[in-house]
């Protein structure tokens, strides 16, 4: 137990003997079925991390799976923008119904929420923690294999209602190779172990550009550093994605859906596997 403990397990992150982990988790609607859930974090806004959430879902989706997006970043919401979504959500009377994307993707955003997706979200935190959860509980689900979850950059209280409340799989942390690579990375799989989560790869977004004369990689922001830090940190799981200004176009333009990349097969099909081998694991 921690020397400080006032008994409020909601309000704090230490993982003591006196946590009943299970006790925080929602149940999602009645008539949701989500089978895995990841959370795709970084240490600070900009890096990459609702694109990254974006491009891992349709690795997800083109594989086969049928995959879902829930934009948990609620002041900064850019998934329907990406996917090319404007439409409002609409409710039933069993709850609220995620929007679907071009290629069959159910999406939950604030921005899909508000009436005019440029109003500001001007709220104090336990609102927003608050809404985070209702995309959870009061959003009807439908048959998903993945769900991807676009948090809200650094460690603070949204961050933490997620990881206490939602039963995840696992995270994906997303860095840059400017990020203070070692100290960033080292404070989410610290957050990720201290709530007992997997982390399940590490993505150096904006790794590199290939000069389009001679084709060569230059590394722009310094060379790499994730490998050392995955390595040093246990984690198998690492891909380099370059900068790239057709995604840049893509995403702008609404259509991430239609680009065409491998970027993250790969990365995705060992997520698959890891999670795959821990269920089988668990039977
Ligand atoms: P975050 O969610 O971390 O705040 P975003 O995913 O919104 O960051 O990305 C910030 C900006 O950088 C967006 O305009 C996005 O289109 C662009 N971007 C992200 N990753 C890349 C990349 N690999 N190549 C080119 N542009 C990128």
């Amino acid at each position: 137990m921690s020397e400080n403990c006032n008994h409020d397990c909601s309000s704090c992150a230490e993982n003591c003997s006196s946590r009943d982990k299970q006790s925080f988790i929602k149940a999602p609607h009645k008539l949701s079925k989500i089978r895995k859930v990841i959370a795709v974090v970084s240490g600070k806004g900009g890096v990459g991390k609702s694109m990254t959430s974006a491009l891992l879902a349709c690795a997800s989706q083109r594989s086969g799976r049928n995959t879902a997006i829930m934009d948990a970043d609620i002041t900064g919401p850019s998934i329907p923008k990406m996917l090319g979504i404007h439409d409002r959500a609409m409710g039933s009377e069993e709850g609220i119904l995620p929007v679907l994307s071009e290629g069959g993707m159910q999406v939950m955003s604030m921005n899909v929420l508000l009436n005019n997706e440029d109003e500001p979200v001007v709220w104090r935190g336990a609102l927003i923690s608050g809404t985070v959860l209702q995309f959870w509980t009061d959003v009807v689900w439908t048959d998903v294999d993945y769900m991807f979850v676009d948090m809200p950059p650094g460690t603070g209280d949204v961050p933490l209602t997620i990881f206490q409340s939602l039963p995840l799989d696992g995270i994906v942390i997303v860095t840059t190779p400017q990020d203070l690579v070692g100290m960033i990375v080292k404070k989410a799989v610290n957050m990720a172990r201290m709530m007992n989560i997997p982390i399940l790869g590490i993505v150096e977004n904006m790794s590199y550009v290939v000069c389009p004369d001679c084709g060569r990689k230059i590394s722009v922001f310094g060379e790499s550093k994730v490998d050392a830090v995955a390595l040093e940190n246990g984690i198998a799981n690492v891909v380099k994605v370059p900068i790239d200004l057709d995604l840049t176009k893509a995403a702008d333009s609404g259509k991430i859906e239609e680009f065409e990349n491998d970027y993250y097969t790969s990365f995705f099909e060992n997520i698959d596997k890891m999670l795959s081998e821990k269920t089988k694991n668990k039977q």
